[in-house]
């Protein structure tokens, strides 16, 4: 974003949450700051808007998928910027089916996150968006369920990349963006 250290400062840093020594990034303060979110979003789309000549960064996309529950704050906003529909990726148990489901594994034990059948169009160009970009589990599973779904993810987008947590080489051949770093 234009103003990166001011968009970092609304990011509280919660250490030993929710145990040690995990340092948690509650982005809470930077979602109750009206010009810092639109900043935000703004900064997001503007990798996949047309610029004055028409060009587009990093390809066009047909829907913004996100993931539960952050990637949904962020997602839904940016959808509305750009024009196209957002799609939930839901955390297992909460949608009715049928459902697509991927299963993944944590840093301590495993999850799995679902997508509701036949909401995606066969060929949708997809890009994903969450807050945190840690160990990139999870982005690699909601990757491979848009995929196994019949889309096709054109990036990943995240509001901050954990750069120290080997995310970006998990996500290895796809297209990472990041508006924040941080060791
Ligand atoms: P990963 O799968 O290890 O990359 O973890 C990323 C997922 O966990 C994302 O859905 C994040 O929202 C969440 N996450 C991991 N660490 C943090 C954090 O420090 N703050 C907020 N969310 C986090």
């Amino acid at each position: 974003p234009r103003r990166a250290a001011e968009i970092r400062a609304l990011i509280r840093d919660v250490p030993d949450y929710p145990h040690p020594p995990v340092v948690f990034r509650d982005i809470t303060p930077l979602l109750a700051d009206g010009p810092a979110l639109a900043d935000v979003v703004e900064a997001f789309a503007r990798l996949h808007l047309p610029d004055a000549a028409g060009r587009v960064l990093d390809g066009e996309i047909d829907v913004v998928a996100g993931m539960e529950a952050r990637g949904f704050l962020l997602g839904a906003p940016l959808a509305t910027r750009l024009g196209v529909g957002f799609l939930p990726l839901r955390k297992a148990g909460k949608l009715p089916p049928p459902v697509e489901r991927v299963d993944y594994d944590l840093e301590y034990g495993s999850a799995a996150i679902e997508l509701r059948t036949g909401t995606l169009r066969p060929g949708a160009r997809v890009l994903l968006i969450d807050d945190v970009l840690a160990t990139g589990g999870t982005a690699r599973a909601a990757a491979d369920l848009v995929e196994r779904s019949g889309g096709h993810v054109m990036a990943l987008a995240f509001l901050m990349e954990l750069s120290g947590l080997g995310g970006r080489d998990r996500l290895a051949g796809r297209t990472v963006e990041s508006l924040l770093r941080v060791g």
